[in-house]
C-alpha cells in the first residue's frame, strides 16, 4: 500500500489536542527552574493551566465535529468511520473517502475541501 501523507482530520485534531496537554505539562514543569522567582513561576503555571485547558476546549471541538461528521463503512477496511467535509480520509488506513459521486475514483486533493472549488 503507497503512504499516504493526509490524514483523517478528526484524527489530527485529536492528535493536536493530545500535543497541547503535554506542552501544558512541559511548560508547568518548567516553573520548577525558576522556583525563585515568584512570579515567573505563576506565569509558568498559568500558560500551562491555559494549554490544558485549551486541550479541553480542542476536545470539545472534536465532540461537536463528530457529531457533524458523517459515519460510513471504509470499503478498505470495513471499519466504520467519520467523515468530515467532502473528503476525508478512513480514521484506521488512511484510505481517502468522498461523499461527493462527482468525486468518486479521482485523485484525493486536499483542494476540494476548500470553499472556492465548492460552486
Ligand atoms: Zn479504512
Amino acid at each position: 500500500m503507497a503512504t499516504k501523507k493526509y490524514k483523517n482530520k478528526i484524527n489530527r485534531i485529536r492528535t493536536f489536542a493530545l500535543a497541547l496537554i503535554f506542552i501544558g505539562f512541559v511548560i508547568m514543569y518548567g516553573a520548577i527552574f525558576f522556583r525563585e522567582n515568584h512570579l515567573l513561576v505563576i506565569i509558568f503555571m498559568t500558560l500551562g493551566l491555559l494549554a490544558i485547558i485549551g486541550s479541553t476546549v480542542v476536545y470539545g471541538f472534536i465532540g461537536l465535529l463528530s457529531t457533524r461528521a458523517v459515519q460510513v463503512v471504509c470499503p478498505n477496511c470495513g471499519k466504520h468511520t467519520k467523515v468530515l467535509g467532502r473528503v476525508d480520509m478512513c480514521m484506521y488506513c488512511n484510505e481517502p473517502l468522498t461523499l461527493d459521486p462527482a468525486l468518486v475514483g479521482k485523485e484525493f486533493n486536499q483542494a476540494y475541501n476548500s470553499k472556492k472549488s465548492q460552486q
